[in-house]
């Protein structure tokens, strides 16, 4: 990531840990992982945790691995893996030569099981789940120790050799660590660490017919991979104890040590891999890359830029308090970036046209927009102008209403960049419909905002001439959930969904510079909202643009 791009970095907990680490000596760097599981497409949660890893990684000089957890190969696919990749690539990192798989040390996981077995410290269980789980006990009550706890060290090794070799259903048997069965803490009450599954994976193929537990996998890999900070969300401080008990208990090369911070939750969407599955799945949203989606690849679609993101992971800062952000955030962001960096065009997205009869019919102009209304060094561009002109339906009220400075029968209006029109009349047809609308040009009022005899004129409207304007399709996005937190339980989220969260508009003209305009340049349209080509689906002759953010906060108003 180029250091113009990278954000003034604020202090937080794990900072003044990592600084303190490095003072004492304890580490000499900074070895840092994202580790996530290929079972499904990254999000923006996702991304503050990328975010954290790779930014110390940077900020301190060392080095961020990728790591794919991929240890249940029930869930995992390689189109994950191709997806995560690409998506943390997207957002500006780098892992270098450092991308892992917890599956590449299953050999030497599976050893580290067989030196349990040999130090007393695992065993091969015979109950079933259910039984297992009834064993277990309670948060108030010890657990039962199984009846199989006490094997010998050559049963469990003939029986684990077996369990590996397939001889065993799934579901028949597990490995367990021997632990203690009345520890406070549920997560050291003998875990699971092996369990059989007879399924393909998608990193190491059918080799295996036995798995590690996440838990055996983790901090394990982290210590031969050389982690000196194990960064993670809240929801694994109770399993710390075991992380390190397993540290404790192999011959690891090396000690990493699990920090927990307070995972994103942000208003307006869910964010459970389980739950995105499920309105893919339904066909609620297009797929995994919907724009409405939280998912970086929904909102890269969307025209999120990547800056835009970063920027807001580094706002919200890391604490290890759970809380909420609202999406508007994440909004204000990317509205940010891009009235900075966006160029201006004009596009009239509900048009009307309007016929300015004193405007010769075959003759055409030329007009300078500026790009860029506060950098004049973004230059500027042509545009046509002619006789009949589209400008947005929402400009224009027959009845109107106080205050409305716009166009209105008998009202003067400002055209952007162009002439001063008055509105002398509507046609309609017989549902009374309006069809077009009639209207005056001031030839005199091409620059400023006053009429030939010095009127000023008080609304000013964006517009594309009829004669050089390109067709476009238009989706306007919003919120994929009305309910601020459509995730809190009792009630069905689905029932949160916002009807109108997509509403596409065919019929919009567009100026004729976005013609062959570029899939990765934003643009703001005129007194509309910040626009991007939809890099699946527009094509040249055939362009569709989505809306990344409108101008102001909508919402805020509701
Ligand atoms: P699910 O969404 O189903 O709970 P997951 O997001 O936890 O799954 P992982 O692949 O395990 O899936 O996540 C990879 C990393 O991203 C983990 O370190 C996890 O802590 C972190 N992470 C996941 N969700 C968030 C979030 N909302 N905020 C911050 N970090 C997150
Ligand atoms: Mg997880």
């Amino acid at each position: 990531m180029s250091d113009e791009q990278a954000a003034a970095p604020t202090n937080n907990f794990l900072r003044s840990i990592i600084d303190e680490d490095l003072k004492s000596g304890k580490h000499s760097g900074v070895v840092t992982r994202f580790p996530p599981e290929p079972n499904g497409y990254l999000h923006i949660g996702h991304a503050k945790a990328i975010c954290i890893n790779f930014g110390l990684a940077r900020d301190f000089g060392g080095r961020c691995h990728l790591r794919f957890d991929d240890t249940n190969p029930a869930k995992e696919e390689q189109e994950y893996i191709d997806s995560i990749k690409e998506s943390v690539r997207w957002l500006g990192f780098d892992w270098g030569q450092h991308l892992y798989y917890a599956s590449d040390n299953f050999e030497q996981l599976y050893q580290w099981a067989l030196y349990l077995i040999e130090q007393g410290k695992a065993y091969v269980e015979d109950l079933s789940a259910e039984e297992i789980r009834a064993y277990r006990g309670t948060l108030t009550e010890a657990g039962t120790e199984s009846p199989y706890r006490n094997r010998t060290v050559a049963e469990n090794l003939e029986l684990f050799g077996r369990m590996r070799s397939g001889e065993f259903p799934d579901g028949s048997h597990v490995l367990r660590a021997k632990i203690d069965m009345a520890a406070p803490n549920i997560n050291l009450r003998d875990p699971v660490i092996y369990r059989i599954l007879h399924a393909p994976h998608p990193h190491v193929g059918d080799a295996w017919k036995i798995y590690p537990m996440y838990d055996f996998a983790h901090g394990q890999t982290d210590a031969l991979e050389g982690i000196t900070h194990s960064i993670c969300t809240l929801e694994f401080e109770s399993h710390k104890p075991l992380y390190e008990w397993f540290l404790d208990n192999l011959p690891v090369p090396a000690r990493p040590r699990q920090y927990e911070f307070a995972r994103l939750n942000l208003t307006y969407t869910v964010m459970s891999k389980r739950k995105l599955q499920e309105l893919v799945q339904l066909g609620t949203v297009s797929g995994w890359d919907d724009p409405r989606l939280p998912t970086l690849e929904g909102l890269r679609r969307r025209g999120y830029t990547p800056a835009s993101i970063r920027t807001f992971c580094e706002q919200i800062g890391v604490g290890r308090s759970d809380s909420w952000i609202d999406v508007s955030v994440l909004e204000e962001c990317v509205r940010t970036d891009l009235n900075d960096s966006a160029p201006r065009a004009m596009a009239v997205l509900r048009p009307i046209k309007l016929v300015i009869d004193n405007y010769p019919a075959d003759m055409t102009e030329e007009l300078q927009a500026a790009n860029h209304p506060q950098k004049p060094e973004m230059g500027s561009r042509t545009i046509g102008f002619s006789k009949e002109i589209w400008i947005d339906g929402d400009d224009f009220m027959e009845v109107p209403r106080k205050g409305f400075h716009r166009l209105m029968v008998g009202g003067e209006v400002k055209l952007r960049f162009g002439y001063i029109v008055t509105c002398t009349g509507v046609i309609k047809d017989e549902q009374g419909t309006v069809l077009e609308l009639r209207g005056q040009y001031d030839p005199a009022s091409r620059e400023g905002i006053h009429t030939a005899d010095g009127r000023k004129v008080k609304g000013v409207i964006h517009w594309v001439s009829a004669a050089h304007a390109v067709a476009a399709e238009v989706r306007l996005f919003d919120r994929l959930f009305a309910d601020p937190n459509p995730d809190r339980g009792g009630i069905d989220y689905k029932q949160f969904l916002n009807p109108n969260s997509v509403e596409t508009l065919t019929d919009c003209k567009l100026e004729a510079t976005l013609a062959d305009s570029d899939v990765e340049t934003r643009y703001q349209f005129e007194r509309t909202g910040y626009f991007r080509q939809d890099p699946k689906d527009s094509q040249p002759g055939e362009l569709v643009f989505n809306r990344v953010v409108t101008l102001r906060d909508v919402w805020a108003r509701k």
